[in-house]
């Protein structure tokens, strides 16, 4: 008995011309290859405005899951592969139905001839496939406006692919059309859902996550490194730069009014990411603000901090509530590794009352009784830089092996 064994993806009609597309259409193929590794008899093929993924003998099911998270794929379905002999489709069409699961009492065929030479029409091979399938099921109809099943029928010069159903794709742009962007990856719930939404569109990651060793410990650690390889699983390896801020953080509190060191600790921050970022040609950075959340996530806050860089920060939650933050983390699994309980390196210098609006001006003053400079460049220094997801040092060369 004939068993699907193909998987059809679609990524929509994209506004995408020439060497965008190529390029678009190369990405995606290289990120599929890359969430199906651990399936190493499927090949990724591209092909007529689609991508095809020929199973060998890879169990269809398992296959299926990895590829609801990859980025740029709009939906896809399981496909069998028939010739462009007329029997054979109508063979295969009704295998195809056979083997789909769910409600099937109804069906419709909607056949597409792009490969002119075929013989027949579409118009006329609908109801030769119609008509077989009723003659070889019981209790079947053909509904052609809202039918259980709809079964798909693409006569390519290729051969003939038959789909029934489709399941939903991640949407988004397949990461690696957008450049890169460095996440700043705290411990919390929102910036790894910032991150996610930002491969959502296409940029790869990077991450900074800044601890303050002794006073934060090995489980922040562990937390952090546990959020990037779940991010990886979303388009790839993901380098994290890891931060020593302890000799900072332990200046601003001894050199900086106390309502001012959380402003101040985050220009720093701010300052060391875009260092990192533009030493790695990283073009944006990207958080886990959202408007209002607190205090430091004021306009006059975000104003004031970000005076200190002239990168793009992407800031994808800023408009959400906290409860759509909490749906993203849940679905995307990283709201179970992020209500770990742990110490944030962010709360352990500072007072409890922080300005609601810090001023810009003021920031500046009180920097000037600091010479942060050399805290900086020796925070950069002694950045530990581990990649999840490929071999350290291997990932741009393992990511193209698969294009
Ligand atoms: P999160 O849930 O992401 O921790 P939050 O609601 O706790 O966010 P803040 O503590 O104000 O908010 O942090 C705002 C943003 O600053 C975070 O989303 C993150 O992008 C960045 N950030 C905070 N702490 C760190 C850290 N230790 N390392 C790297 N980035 C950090
Ligand atoms: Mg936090």
């Amino acid at each position: 008995m004939m068993e699907y064994n193909h998987i059809l993806v679609r990524y929509g009609e994209l506004a995408l011309k020439g060497k965008n597309r190529t390029k678009f259409e190369q990405t995606l193929a290289r990120n599929i290859r890359f969430a199906l590794q651990g399936h190493p008899r499927t090949n990724v093929k591209r092909t007529f405005g689609r991508t095809l993924i020929e199973l060998n003998g890879e169990p269809l099911e398992e296959v299926m899951e990895p590829l609801r998270h990859v980025f740029g794929i709009s939906s896809f379905s399981p496909a069998m592969r028939a010739s462009n002999d007329i029997e054979d489709i109508k063979e295969t069409a009704l295998q195809a139905f056979l083997h789909h699961d769910g409600d099937k009492q109804t069906f419709k065929v909607n056949a597409r001839r792009s490969y002119k030479p075929f013989p027949i029409s579409s118009q006329d091979v609908n109801p030769m496939i119609g008509s077989h399938i009723l003659k070889n099921t019981e209790e079947t109809f053909v509904d052609v406006h809202h039918p259980d099943v709809e079964i798909n029928v693409e006569i390519r010069e290729q051969g003939t692919y038959i789909t029934c159903g489709r399941m939903e794709g991640a949407g988004g742009l397949p990461v690696g059309t957008a450049g890169s962007v460095m996440l700043m990856l705290s411990g919390g719930i929102d910036s790894p859902v910032a991150g996610y939404l930002s491969m959502k569109r296409g940029a790869e990651l990077e991450a900074v996550h800044f601890h303050s060793p002794p006073y934060t410990n090995e489980r922040a650690r562990k937390k952090v490194e546990d959020l990037t390889k779940v991010l990886t699983t979303f388009g790839g390896p993901v380098t994290l730069h890891v931060v020593p801020f302890t000799e900072l953080q332990k200046a601003i509190h001894s050199s900086i009014p106390s309502n001012y060191s959380m402003t101040i600790m985050r220009r720093m921050m701010l300052r060391i990411t875009e260092k990192i970022a533009s030493d790695r040609g990283v073009l944006a950075l990207a958080n886990g603000e959202s408007l209002g959340q607190v205090a430091s996530q004021t306009l006059e806050s975000m104003y004031t901090i970000n005076e200190v860089t002239n990168m793009p920060i992407l800031r994808p939650l800023v408009t959400m509530d906290k409860q759509e933050v909490m749906d993203i983390s849940e679905r995307i699994g990283t709201y179970s590794i992020s209500i770990r309980p742990y110490e944030d390196c962010c709360t352990i210098f500072l007072p409890s009352e922080s300005v609601t609006r810090p001023r810009r001006e003021k920031a500046a003053r009180f920097e000037k009784g600091l010479d942060f400079q050399p805290y900086v460049e020796e925070a950069v220094a002694n950045t530990e830089v581990l990649t999840f997801g490929g071999e350290p040092g291997e990932t741009e060369k393992d990511m193209d092996s698969l294009l």
